[in-house]
């Protein structure tokens, strides 16, 4: 059997990076692992084939080398998928979807032959028998949320390393928390499963082996969400990164309450966690309580942010603009946060009701919803009809993106950023000269002589080069994002 994987294409979204990608080579931020991952529940002898419609295209002659094609889709990548299927069927293939817009929407893709709702881990060894029977169902629904014991390592090999800036392995899934508007603990459920010890280290062993060095994503939506366990992989993290003289500088996501936990914040440190994503989402009191988000309002966030800095770690965070609780002066306010707690990246969006969460079915109980969610809180079209004026809250919603990624503020924010991110930890032993030199020659000609906010950047380079000589590296990889972020600022403010 020849199964063709197929990832559908992200548009501009934050987490795209795709305006950051080019100075550094890269096509795409990161591989697409859950196809990864489904390709290692396949049986060994099917043959496989990757493409991932963010690094390449989707040529005729892939789609007629398959036998089945399998497709899996987050809710930003409904319209790639839609014409994925639509070109697969005209071929008469056998076409599968799943992943977790499927699991959602379910019935939204008519034309796929075999429907994958939640995780897959049991169901599709489960299609695979049947399909060898000639007895596949329409539908192959899990009835349970797997262990992730049972989850293998990705088909790493599958993905061309050179065109992906980072790589991604996942640790666990699901939240204990209990925000409105979260759909990953409608996905996932809100108790936490982690894979054991062994299974993290055998994804880092196969993505060493295969030659990857530097960053790895663990892309858990919130990778403390079992504390008791994290505590016990992080030594073995770091003895393994010690092993191997760090070869990954790791990023992942996390709530707030990280910054309570010292002895956590440490072990990360150890560990080589260099960044890591916070769902800040507002500085007002009343909007947490509005989206349930408790755990941010235990003591002062500011302070949070700065504590997870001082541990080496670079804080990216999510904000939200149009709780229903929202002041007049939210915008201001959200500015001033954000300015303060010197966070380069901070992706403000504003409030989308995504497909089944708690959110969504107040405001349709509410007579409220308008349409489906795009899943990009970025492109100012409202879902719902918002408590404030909706001309005012896209028209502040735009005022804080054009004063964030204006270059001099976002250049004084990093400053401040590197500033306070110590530089104790292990370094990270992945630049090498040459795509250092290239990155840096692409960085130099685009912002620092075809950019009309040259003379920012080279403001900037200088305070890098007389205060932070030691960051240069990460500084360069801060100004590459800063101009992803304010090209998406100019889009969308
Ligand atoms: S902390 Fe994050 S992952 Fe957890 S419920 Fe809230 S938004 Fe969802």
């Amino acid at each position: 059997m020849k199964a063709l994987l197929i990832y559908p294409e992200f548009p501009d979204t934050y987490w795209s990076f795709r305006h950051a990608l080019p100075f550094e080579g890269k096509r795409a931020a990161f591989p697409p692992l859950g196809l990864l991952t489904v390709s290692a529940l396949l049986p060994r002898t099917w043959e496989r084939r990757l493409v991932d419609l963010n690094v390449g295209r989707l040529r005729a002659s892939d789609i007629e080398w398959a036998d089945i094609i399998l497709v899996t889709a987050m809710l930003v990548q409904k319209e790639s998928l839609q014409e994925v299927v639509r070109r697969c069927k005209e071929r008469g293939k056998l076409v599968v979807i799943g992943g977790p817009y499927v699991t959602t929407s379910a019935e939204s893709i008519p034309e796929a032959d075999h429907i994958f709702l939640g995780e897959a881990e049991e169901t599709l060894p489960q299609f695979v028998r049947d399909l060898e029977r000639g007895e596949a169902q329409r539908i192959y629904q899990a009835t349970t949320r797997p262990s992730l014991s049972i989850t293998p390592v990705p088909d790493f090999g599958l993905c061309e390393f050179k065109h992906y800036s980072a790589m991604s392995l996942q640790y666990s899934r699901g939240c204990p928390f209990n925000c409105e508007f979260c759909d990953i603990i409608e996905i996932y459920g809100r108790v936490p499963r982690t894979k054991s010890n062994a299974q993290v280290l055998a994804e880092l062993d196969a993505l060493h082996d295969a030659g990857w060095r530097g960053t790895v994503f663990i892309v858990d939506d919130n990778f403390i969400g079992n504390k008791k366990q994290v505590r016990l992989l992080l030594p073995a993290l770091a003895e393994w990164q010690e092993r191997h003289q760090h070869p990954f500088e790791l990023l992942t996501e996390a709530s707030l309450n990280l910054a309570d936990d010292l002895e956590l914040l440490d072990e990360m440190r150890r560990a080589g966690f260099r960044r890591v994503f916070l769902g800040i989402e507002t500085p007002v009191a009343e909007s947490l309580k509005e989206a349930q988000k408790k755990q941010n309002m235990h003591g002062d966030m500011l302070d949070s942010v700065k504590r997870i800095q001082s541990y080496g770690m670079e804080v990216m965070a999510g904000f939200i603009v149009g709780f229903d609780t929202d002041p007049e002066d939210i915008f201001e306010r959200q500015i001033n946060f954000i300015r303060e707690s010197a966070i380069p990246l901070a992706m403000v969006g504003i409030l989308t009701a995504l497909p089944d969460t708690q959110l969504w079915r107040r405001l349709k109980e509410e007579g409220r919803l308008l349409a489906e969610s795009s899943g990009e809180n970025t492109n100012c079209t409202l879902n719902f009809v918002p408590k404030m004026d909706a001309a005012q809250l896209i028209a502040g919603y735009q005022s804080i993106m054009r004063t964030i990624y204006n270059s001099r503020e976002y250049y004084q924010r990093t400053l401040e950023c590197l500033r306070r991110i110590s530089g104790d930890g292990p370094a990270p032993n992945h630049y090498t000269l040459l795509n250092g030199a290239l990155s840096m020659a692409r960085i130099a000609l685009r912002l620092g002589i075809l950019d009309s906010e040259r003379r920012e950047f080279w403001r900037f380079f200088r305070r890098v080069t007389s205060e932070h000589r030691e960051k240069f590296a990460e500084s360069m990889r801060l100004a590459a994002m800063g101009y992803h972020f304010r090209k998406l600022a100019e889009a969308y403010g």
